[in-house]
């Protein structure tokens, strides 16, 4: 998941540029070379989802279900849902795979108006608007927000796909320290008093983008301080909720809910339908008039092919799911499962003695291996034992932060949850990833 650090180096260690050089070219080598050659989850083609919790993995050697730990499937909606299900087969049967048009020329069925109501409504804003990708959401729509003259600050671990659109938007991009509000204010100080570069005008626009839960880290957004340095600074906000939203907060409604933050507060949102919804593509949610912009303006509206009815169908049958509008409480089951899968977990690994990054009720952690060499071991181990878990290094990640990523579903089952930790628990023991004491075993 290609999180960028806005170009930086990966990691600054602090020596001469000579000895940085010969510890950055060793360390490439341990990262590279093994996992060129390693059974690695990447590698593997996927044969099948058997369920929402098991991936059949084809090998050259042989072909294995692994209990999945490497998937977005936050709510278990990839896989066959007895409510989505019979309904997305009904509009693939109604509108065909694709509309093989662009929403402006034809491509607009009655299922993405709706999809476009239903999605306004669940995130908390007036309107919405929907494109295939939630990659090309976030590149196609920041150029679209703002141009030169205009600055964004952007915090230091967003996703690549944020990093690309505020580079390509033609404002001047300036970072600040991940999660850090005091940092965002103190770069917000700086540029306000210095103006746009050579000129020194003010800028024309500053919008500060942050997500809701990072993808790398697992951490949750310090929204309600970042929102209070950017009411302070007059900036507006912009908030990808890739993997918030119907992930976290009681209804499923991402950060904002969960950490009581109002709407109101947050100028654009963003998200994904290809974690929590069991879909594909992105949204933006704002106010009527940035959207009517957005769609006369935006290159990803008017140009690219509409999203995809089925997939736009299974989106709108999920949220109805959340809500409890198909008439059973599904929704809500698996809203508590997720956070009550998450916590166990987290708070099982930490009693191994691993290090796991991430804030509690986050569906996302990182188990830290730290050494790049230690990363095939882990996943080849990992896999033998039919677990599948993603794991990420240079340059994903700083050199020497390399860690095993796990995303909770909640579709996993107790036993599941159980047999992934004796496995971990084995291969950290192997590979030699337990940085502190194991609390002792209670008899
Ligand atoms: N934003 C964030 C924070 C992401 O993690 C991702 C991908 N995982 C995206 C945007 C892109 O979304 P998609 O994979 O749905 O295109």
């Amino acid at each position: 998941d290609g999180n960028n650090l806005h170009g930086y180096p990966p990691v600054s260690l602090g020596f001469e540029d000579f000895y940085f050089r010969r510890v950055y070219l060793r360390a490439q080598d341990c990262v590279s070379r093994p996992i060129a050659s390693a059974p690695h989850a990447w590698i593997d083609v996927v044969e099948r989802y058997s369920d929402d919790r098991f991936k059949t993995l084809k090998r050259t050697t042989n072909t294995s279900k692994c209990l999945n730990l490497g998937s977005y499937n936050y709510l278990g909606f990839a896989a066959s849902d007895e409510y989505c299900t019979p309904r997305v087969v009904e509009s693939l049967k109604k509108f065909s795979p694709s509309t093989c048009s662009a929403r402006v020329d034809g491509g607009t069925t009655i299922l993405h108006v709706e999809l476009e109501a239903c999605v306004a409504k669940f995130v908390g804003k007036p309107a919405a608007i929907i494109t295939g990708m939630g990659y090309v959401t976030n590149s196609a729509v920041l150029p679209v927000l703002i141009r030169k003259g205009g600055l964004v600050i952007s915090d230091s671990l967003n996703h690549n796909s944020i990093v690309n659109g505020a580079r390509g938007s033609g404002a001047v991009v300036r970072v600040f320290q991940h999660n850090t509000p005091s940092h965002l204010e103190e770069v917000l100080r700086e540029q306000i008093a210095f103006g746009q570069p050579r000129t020194h005008r003010p800028w024309k626009k500053i919008i500060v983008v942050v997500e809701g839960i990072y993808s790398m880290e697992g951490e949750l957004c310090k929204l309600p301080e970042i929102i209070q340095v950017c009411k302070k600074y007059t900036a507006y906000t912009y908030l990808d909720e890739a993997h918030s939203i119907g992930a976290v907060g009681k209804s499923g409604r991402g950060v904002c809910e969960l950490l009581g933050v109002d709407t109101a507060d947050i100028d654009i949102m963003m998200g994904t339908f290809s974690k929590s919804f069991g879909s594909c593509g992105g949204y933006i949610a704002a106010s009527k008039e940035i959207i009517e912009y957005l769609k006369f303006s935006c290159p990803a509206h008017l140009y690219a092919t509409a999203i995809s009815p089925p997939a736009a169908q299974q989106i709108i049958s999920s949220i109805r799911v959340i809500l409890g509008e198909d008439g059973s409480s599904r929704g809500a089951q698996k809203l508590a499962r997720i956070r009550e899968n998450s916590n166990f977990f987290r708070s099982e690994l930490e009693k191994m003695g691993f290090q796991v990054l991430g804030d509690i009720d986050s569906p996302v952690m990182s188990i830290m291996l730290y050494n790049p060499s230690k990363v095939p071991a882990f996943s080849r181990e990992c896999l033998k034992r039919n677990v599948a878990v993603v794991i990420v290094a240079f340059p994903a990640t700083p050199l020497l932060l390399s860690r095993a990523r796990i995303w909770i579903s909640a579709s996993h089952t107790r036993k599941d949850l159980l047999k992934a930790l004796e496995v971990i628990s084995e291969v950290g023991d192997l590979v030699g990833v337990k940085y502190f004491h194991a609390e002792p075993k209670k008899q």
